[in-house]
Order: C-alpha cells, then structure tokens, then sequence
C-alpha cells in the first residue's frame, strides 16, 4: 500500500502536470468506487484546478469550489497520461481529464478492489474529519511525548485516527529505525525511548519521501526496494547482521530483527501459537 511518502511525492508531480489547468471531463469508470452523490463529478467539468495536494494517505484536487479525494487504499495506482487516453485497461476507477493535454487515470492491479473516491463541497471535511495529524507536526509530537496508549507500536502507527500517512510498511521501518519491539506500548517507554522514537518517524518519513521524489509519471503497480525492513525477513539486518524475522499480528506481518529490537527474543506467531495452545 502506498503511504505518506509515495503519496506526498505522488501529489508534488500532480500539482506540477495539472495545477492551473481546467478539467474536461471527470468520468466515473467503476461505479462502486465513487463514495459520494453531490456534488456530482459531471458539476467540475470546466472548473480550474487550484493544487494538489496530501492528507493522510488521501490526494487532494482543490477545484476551489469543490474537492476531490481520492484513496489508493491497497491496490490503488495512478497514471499520469500525455496526452490523455479513452481506454479502460483493466481495473480502471476514474479518469480526469485536462485541456486536452494530460488525464489522470487511477485504477487498481491485482485482485483489490477498494480505491475510491470522493466530490466534496469545500467545507465539507469528508473522510478527512477522522484523520489523526500529520506525523511530522507538534501534535504528533506532544502525542509521542506525553501519551499512555496501551496498544502495540505497530498497531499505534498505523492507526490513522492516531497518526495520518503511516502503514504497515513504514511501521516495521521505524520501528526498526528507533530499536523497539513492534510489540511494546508507548505507555511503557521512557522520555528517551520517545524522543528516539519520534526522530525515527521523522528520519524514514523524510528520506523516504525524498527517494520518492526521484520517481516520475505516476505511481506504478511493482513499487518494491521502498523498504529497509519491511518484508524482508530472512535476511540479515543492515545495523548488526542477525537474521530478520516475521511475525504474524491481528493477520498483520510484522518484520523486525531480534538483536535491534527484542533483546535476541524470537517472538512467537500469534496466529500459530493460538492454534497450539
Ligand atoms: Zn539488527
């Protein structure tokens, strides 16, 4: 799943193709992806686009008087078309078209089937009302500080009602990053444990989005090698060599390395040990 990095980056090549430019047509391709009735996408049609911008894991395309949103969820990728295409490979969700000169395409590989997409009057907050903030900003950061959250880490991160942009992907990365168990709660670290936690968020998140920034076009279907830990168990951590595992969590796969982060100890499968027990 695509998170804040590739999002953010995602956002920046959008604003820069079609930001100034006045959208031709938005066409609903896969009906049950469009999560709103008015405003009706037919009601852009002419209207200039203003930015582009990131919330979370949503873009944003500010018409002014109106919004869309639109979330990749898992499967979810964009193509940038110039100059823009009719064509409906497979997986299409919607296309919005500009000037004649360049067409936004989202669509979805794979067997997913859950990227969508919202017209939203300006004042109307949408799926955005439930979003934690950012995890680069002081909210977040007073949250880490002075926080008792009682969940697992992995499971405090990726809560987007927490903190907005970070998945399951980036979890195992700063997790890793920061040297604490996947498994142990922010009410059980200290002042210096949070500290290091919180310039981990920062450093994945920053250098992360700018290897993103490299990319070009849209956001392709195989976008792997994002990750320094994540999926990559079986082999040897880059701080200290041990081997990496996984662990399966609530039907999560967790990655981490034993020496870095849980004192040596291999933690068992959850889901395995629940069928031995
Ligand atoms: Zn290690």
């Amino acid at each position: 799943m695509p998170e804040l990095p590739e999002l953010q980056a995602l956002a920046e090549r959008l604003n820069d193709a079609l930001a100034g430019r006045a959208l031709a047509a938005a066409e609903v391709l896969q009906f049950s992806a469009l999560k709103t009735v008015n405003p009706s996408p037919l009601d852009l049609e002419g209207r200039t686009l203003q930015t582009v911008e990131r919330r979370g894991k949503y873009l944003i395309f500010d018409f002014g008087s109106a919004r869309v949103l639109v979330h990749l969820s898992q499967g979810g990728r964009v193509d940038l078309e110039e100059p823009p295409k009719k064509t409906r490979p497979k997986g299409v969700v919607m296309r919005m078209s500009f000037d004649d000169t360049v067409s936004v395409l989202v669509k979805e590989f794979g067997t997913e089937r859950k990227a969508a997409w919202w017209v939203l009057d300006p004042n109307d907050e949408g799926p955005l009302a439930g979003l934690g903030p950012e995890p680069l900003g002081e909210e977040f950061q007073a949250l880490v500080l002075e926080g008792e959250d009682n969940r697992q880490l992995h499971t405090f991160l990726r809560d987007q009602k927490v903190v907005a942009g970070i998945g399951r992907g980036f979890a195992d990365d700063i997790l890793h990053a920061a040297m604490i168990s996947p498994f142990t709660p922010l009410s059980k670290l200290d002042d210096g444990q949070r500290r290091v936690l919180l310039e981990s968020v920062r450093v994945v998140m920053s250098q992360a989005t700018e290897r993103e920034r490299e990319r070009s076009g849209g956001l392709p279907a195989k976008m792997s090698d994002r990750f320094t830990i994540h999926n990559r168990h079986g082999e040897s951590c880059p701080r200290c060599g041990d081997t990496m595992r996984r662990v399966s969590f609530n039907s999560r796969e967790i990655t981490y390395c034993p020496t870095c982060q849980t004192e040596g100890r291999v933690l068992a499968d959850r889901r395995l040990s629940r069928l031995l027990r």
